[in-house]
C-alpha cells in the first residue's frame, strides 16, 4: 500500500512529496514539528500537542499554517489515507519559501506545511518494554530554548547515533553540574528508594512532553509522590527505577545507565503499572 502525505495544501503520493529548496526549514531549520501516537484508531493527546504547537510557532513568531480546525482535519484525514490504525503522525510547519535570507521573510509569505502518517505495530516495542532500555549519558550542546519543539535536531541526532553506537537505546543530556536534563527524544525520570517519583520540573531547559503531563495527571490521581526537580546522573544508577517518556515510548523502563545496572538490571514494578494504566488517563480522539 502507498503512502500518502500532505504537503502546502495538496495530498500527494508519498514518494514525490517534496518541498521547495528555498524552504526555510531545510536551509535554516526555521520550523517546529510534533508527533502524536495512534493507538487502537485514535489520536492520543492530541488537543495537548496542538497547543504546544501554537506554544512553539508563536515563540518564534511563525504563523499558523491554516485555522487550527481546518489543521486538525488534515492530520485526521492523512491518517486516514494512510490507513493507520497504530502509528504516529508527523506534523512539521516551517516560515515558509523565500529567497535565503538570515532575516524572516516579508509579511505575505506562507508557512509550509508537511503530514506524515505511518503504521507501527504495537509488537514492536513489547521486547524493550518487557526488559528494558539502555541510556548512555552526554554533555548537553544544545542551544538554550529546548522547550521549543525546533526542528533544529543536530545535537539530538548526534546523541541518538552514539546511543545507537553502543547499543543503548536513548542518550541523556547531563549538564555541566552532573544533572540530567532529558533524553535526545523523551523526557527522563526516576523513581527513588522512597518511592518518590522524580523528573526535572519544565522551567523552560527541557521539552514539556505531552506524554510527560499525562502521566504526572497519573501520578497525582494515583496519589504517588512526585517531586518536579533535576536529579544527577549518581542518583539515576542508585534510583529504584528508571523511566523515559515520549508519545512514541510512552512509559519506556531504563534498565542501564552508562555502563551501571539501574536496580540489577531489572524492569521495575511501578514503571510497569504506569505504562498498563497510561492509556485511561490520556486524552483520546477518534479518528
Ligand atoms: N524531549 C525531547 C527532546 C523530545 O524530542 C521529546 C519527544 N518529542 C520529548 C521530550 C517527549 O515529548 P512528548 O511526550 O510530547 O513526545
Amino acid at each position: 500500500m502507498s503512502r500518502i502525505a500532505f504537503v502546502n495544501g495538496e495530498f500527494v503520493p508519498h514518494g514525490e512529496a517534496y518541498v521547495h529548496v528555498e524552504d526555510r526549514g531545510y536551509q535554516f531549520a526555521d520550523g517546529v514539528y510534533e508527533v502524536c501516537e495512534i493507538k487502537d484508531g485514535q489520536i492520543i493527546d492530541l488537543d495537548g500537542h496542538i497547543t504546544r504547537l501554537q506554544y512553539s510557532l508563536s515563540e518564534l513568531q511563525i504563523a499558523m499554517p491554516m485555522a487550527q480546525a481546518a489543521l486538525v482535519v488534515k492530520m485526521r484525514q492523512t491518517v486516514t489515507r494512510n490507513y493507520v490504525k497504530n502509528g504516529m503522525i508527523y506534523l512539521q510547519v516551517t516560515r515558509g519559501v523565500s529567497p535565503r535570507n538570515h532575516v524572516f521573510p516579508p509579511a505575505g509569505v506562507k508557512s509550509s506545511i508537511v503530514l506524515t502518517a505511518k503504521s507501527v505495530s504495537p509488537m514492536s516495542k513489547i521486547n524493550l518494554y518487557k526488559n528494558g532500555v539502555a541510556v548512555i549519558s552526554v554533555p548537553e550542546n544544545r542551544w538554550a530554548r529546548p522547550d521549543i519543539k525546533s526542528i533544529g535536531l543536530l545535537p539530538n541526532c548526534m546523541a541518538k547515533q552514539e546511543a545507537k553506537e553502543q547499543g543503548a537505546f536513548e542518550a541523556w543530556f547531563v549538564d555541566d553540574d552532573g544533572m540530567v536534563v532529558e533524553g535526545s527524544s523523551s523526557n527522563a525520570w526516576i523513581i527513588n528508594q522512597d518511592n518518590e517519583i522524580i523528573t526535572k520540573s519544565a522551567d523552560g531547559s527541557i521539552l514539556k512532553g505531552i506524554t510527560r503531563a499525562a502521566i504526572l495527571q497519573q501520578i497525582k490521581d494515583q496519589k504517588l509522590t512526585i517531586i518536579e526537580r533535576a536529579f544527577s546522573l549518581r542518583e539515576a544508577i542508585l534510583a529504584k527505577e528508571a523511566f523515559i517518556s515520549s508519545a512514541t515510548t510512552i512509559v519506556m523502563p531504563v534498565v542501564k545507565i552508562d555502563n551501571h545496572l539501574v536496580a540489577g538490571g531489572k524492569v521495575g514494578a511501578m514503571a510497569k503499572k504506569m505504562l498498563e494504566s497510561f492509556y485511561h488517563y490520556a486524552e483520546k480522539t477518534d479518528i
